[in-house]
């Protein structure tokens, strides 16, 4: 059984590919690298002991997409690959649209003429916009804020459409809460480019000293400290939902939706002082205005997982602390800049 996984070299792919190797599966992967490093594929084979075919490739280019499905008996697949800076999707609204949703539609098109209808997607909890209350569970109201948001809702609905045309597509959507951590050796990990716009990667970066102090934006919030609310996912728990996605997808036929989340909210300044007190690194900071779009409090009932997956989170905030922070450490630099 071979699994496609599209942006695997990718933060979240990358636990994904070693997490899927480590339980048996056969897999390929697949990323144009805009967003990555061919390094993360060396590591997953050093941390895996395993082979498995790479393909630079991007969604838009369909041969590419062809050839990989006729080398290979590609059994079902995890779609990662995607733009996902908020900001950037606003400044560049249809380079977001074309690559997330025409690349998901190549990608569905060239499943179905190999047959292959079995799919786990990325979708993400801004699906639920600005929700009226928490924790949110699958069937609140949806709607988006941006373009970025504006793909996972489209692609989301386009994929309910695909699956009523043809009742054999069997996809979950996966709506990821706030990921964080990294794999426990710290040979892979989040790598932004440039700034980073996610608060986990922020916070590291100044621990270590590329950047001078955070901004925590508002701490005028209704909360307990002021500050944002999310619900923290420890990236390995993660992608064992992925896992746990595929295996429901073996004997169900339709679309699921489910969120990934721990069920706990966090605010930005407890995800600061745990940081602190299980690195022993202190984090500058100061309050800044509330950034534009920002929602008050945000996590998940994650209660469907459980009782139809058999999944739940299991790593804490500490943990997710402690992994962030060895990657960041033993790869102050990220990935070395390997070319493919
Ligand atoms: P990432 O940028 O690290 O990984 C995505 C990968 O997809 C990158 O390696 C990139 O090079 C690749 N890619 C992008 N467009 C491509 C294309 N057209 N063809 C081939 N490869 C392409 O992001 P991530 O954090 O690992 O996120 C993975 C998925 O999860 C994305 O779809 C993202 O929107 C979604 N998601 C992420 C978060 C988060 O906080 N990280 C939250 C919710 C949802
Ligand atoms: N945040 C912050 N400073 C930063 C980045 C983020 O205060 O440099 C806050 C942000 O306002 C939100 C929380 O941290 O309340 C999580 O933001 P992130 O961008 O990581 O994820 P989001 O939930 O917005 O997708």
């Amino acid at each position: 059984m071979t699994i496609l996984v599209t942006g695997g070299a990718g933060y979240i792919g990358s636990h994904a590919a070693v997490e899927l190797l480590k339980s048996g599966y056969n897999i390929v992967i697949m990323d144009n690298l805009s967003n990555s490093n061919f390094e993360s594929i060396n590591r997953i084979r050093e941390l895996t002991s395993k082979e498995f075919p790479f393909y630079k490739c991007d969604l838009l280019d369909r041969d590419e997409l062809v050839t990989i499905f006729k080398n290979h008996d590609i059994e079902a697949v995890l779609h990662f690959a995607g733009l996902k800076a908020v900001g950037e999707s606003v400044e560049i609204p249809l380079k977001y649209y074309h690559n997330n949703i025409t690349g998901t539609i190549n990608l569905c098109e060239i499943m179905a003429k190999h047959d292959v209808k079995k799919l786990v997607f990325s979708s993400s909890a801004t699906v639920y916009g600005n929700p009226d209350r928490v924790p949110i569970d699958e069937s609140f109201p949806v709607s988006a804020t941006n373009p970025y948001g504006r793909t996972k809702l489209m692609v989301e609905e386009i994929l309910r459409d695909l699956q009523v045309s043809d009742p054999t597509w069997k996809i979950a959507l996966l709506r990821y809460f706030n990921p964080i951590g990294a794999h426990k050796s710290g040979r892979i990990g989040e790598n932004p480019n440039g700034i980073p716009n996610n608060l986990m990667p922020y916070i590291t970066q100044v621990a270590i000293g590329k950047r001078e102090k955070l901004s925590v934006f508002g701490n005028d919030y209704e909360t307990h400290d002021g500050t944002g609310v999310r619900d923290f996912i420890h990236v390995i728990d993660l992608v064992k939902g992925h896992l746990k996605a595929l295996q429901y997808l073996d004997s169900n036929e339709g679309v699921e939706t489910f969120n990934l989340g721990t069920g706990t909210g966090y605010s930005v300044l407890d995800l600061i002082n745990t940081f602190s007190l299980v690195n022993k690194k202190e984090i500058p900071y100061q309050f800044m205005e509330r950034r534009p779009g920002d929602i008050s409090i945000c996590y998940a009932n994650p209660t469907k997982a459980d009782k139809v997956l058999g999944w739940r989170a299991e790593k804490d905030l500490k943990e997710m602390c402690k992994d962030s922070w060895k990657w960041q450490t033993d790869n102050p630099n990220g990935y070395d800049k390997t070319t493919y």
